[in-house]
């Protein structure tokens, strides 16, 4: 049987994005929904499995939610950046997003140690991004869309390489199910069929085949949705699939 490697992975944004945005108490308290029940299942779950997971928190959640945080960590999840207060890179200038980089990439260092992976908040990013966050010593992002395996990123203008872990909108639990309101087989066979179809590509130069999944808890965290995610799970499982964190994986990559 063919090897596949699987990097789940949770965009813990709580509401930073609606506080940012003054939304509204409602649309907050939905943001709200991932710190008071989404992430504790998503852990739960991750537990039941001896899965380890890469989260991508935000600055400004992680000041918010410490104790959070630290239940992601002590449960040996890796903790990656995902903007300050959930940014549209794209809108800033350079300075205002080398304030936004670098600020995250403090407050997350302070409470964790040192922070080897990025991505990019909407997945959006300015023509500069992947440039400043290579040169900050990041070895690796999760944002493009051009590959469907992880590939060393060569960084315009600077020496340094980044490993690209790339996205797709259909490996995303929010465009499925907030977006598309796709019901939880449809989501599950959606899913199933982009992993059975890694498992089974003959195209490799490299016979090394991952998926990654990007799941959000204030998404994926609803009761009936945290079974699709375990279905899947004990589906790829089922394939010896073998689940690792981006930054283990990514090192391979640079050797
Ligand atoms: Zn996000």
């Amino acid at each position: 049987m063919s090897e596949i490697y699987v990097c789940l992975t949770f965009d813990f944004d709580a509401e930073s994005a609606q506080i940012r945005q003054e939304e509204d108490a409602v649309r907050i308290s939905k943001g709200q929904f991932a710190v008071q029940r989404g992430l504790s299942r998503i852990l739960a779950l991750l537990a039941k499995y001896e899965i380890k997971s890469t989260f991508f928190v935000c600055g400004w959640v992680a000041e918010k939610y410490p104790q959070h945080i630290n239940e992601i960590t002590s449960a040996q999840h890796e903790i990656a950046a995902h903007g300050y207060l959930h940014e549209y890179l794209d809108k800033l200038e350079f300075n205002e997003e080398i304030i936004v980089h670098e600020h995250t990439n403090q407050v997350l260092e302070d409470i964790v140690g040192k922070i080897k992976g990025f991505r990019a908040p909407y997945w959006k990013m300015s023509k500069n991004t992947l440039n400043i966050i290579a040169e900050m010593g990041y070895m690796y992002d999760s944002s493009l869309m051009d590959e469907d395996r992880p590939y060393v990123y060569s960084v315009p203008e600077s020496p340094k390489n980044l490993v690209e872990f790339p996205v797709e909108w259909f490996l995303d639990d929010w465009v499925l199910f907030e977006h598309h309101q796709k019901s939880p087989s449809e989501v599950f066979e959606i899913w199933k069929a982009q992993f059975d179809a890694l498992l089974e590509m003959e195209d490799l130069e490299e016979n090394r085949r991952v998926l990654t999944l990007t799941c959000h808890p204030s998404c994926i965290g609803h009761a009936y949705r945290i079974t699709v995610l375990e279905r899947f799970i004990s589906y790829m499982k089922s394939k010896q699939a073998i689940f690792v964190k981006m930054v283990d994986l990514a090192s391979d990559y640079l050797l």
